[in-house]
């Protein structure tokens, strides 16, 4: 039985619109499970996977940060990217990680912010590839 509907919205698109039975959320400090019947919630998320069931088959999708709201019966996730694994260039995020070691190196003595940019686009790119080859 499939007792969750779960969306990703992105800028572009609808990543996703999903009946499903269960949902794992990158959470900032860590993975959420979301079942049916989850209190309301709203959580703030890394960039990872986020994983859901339905039937008993395990799916993954590469969220890009934002935020979920779990509420009747549905989780809601904005997200500045969403991507099932075949959705996923590697070549561009390999181009991305490498970029952003460049970016590190050079940053690292100097503007703070501009590292912490970097780092998250590092984690971007690392998430990406390790959706994309763990899952296909
Ligand atoms: P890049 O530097 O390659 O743009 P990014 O991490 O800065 O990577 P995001 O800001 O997370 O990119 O996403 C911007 C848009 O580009 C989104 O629509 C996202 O789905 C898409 N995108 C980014 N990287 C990839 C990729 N490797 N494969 C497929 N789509 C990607």
């Amino acid at each position: 039985m499939s007792g969750l509907t779960l969306r990703v919205i992105t800028p572009d698109r609808i990543a996703l619109d999903e009946q499903t039975d269960a949902v794992h959320l990158p959470g900032l400090d860590g993975s959420i499970g979301i079942l049916p019947r989850h209190a309301h919630m709203v959580a703030a998320l890394d960039a990872g996977e986020l994983m859901y069931r339905t039937g008993g088959r395990e799916q993954t999708l590469f969220v890009a940060g934002g935020f979920a709201e779990v509420r009747e019966g549905t989780v809601r996730v904005v997200s500045q990217a969403g991507e099932l694994p075949a959705d996923i260039d590697e070549e561009r995020a390999r181009a991305a990680e490498k970029r952003a070691r460049e970016r590190m190196a050079l940053t690292s003595k100097g503007d703070p912010i501009d590292l912490i940019r970097a780092q998250a686009a590092l984690r971007r790119a690392l998430m990406r590839l390790s959706v994309k080859t763990r899952n296909s």
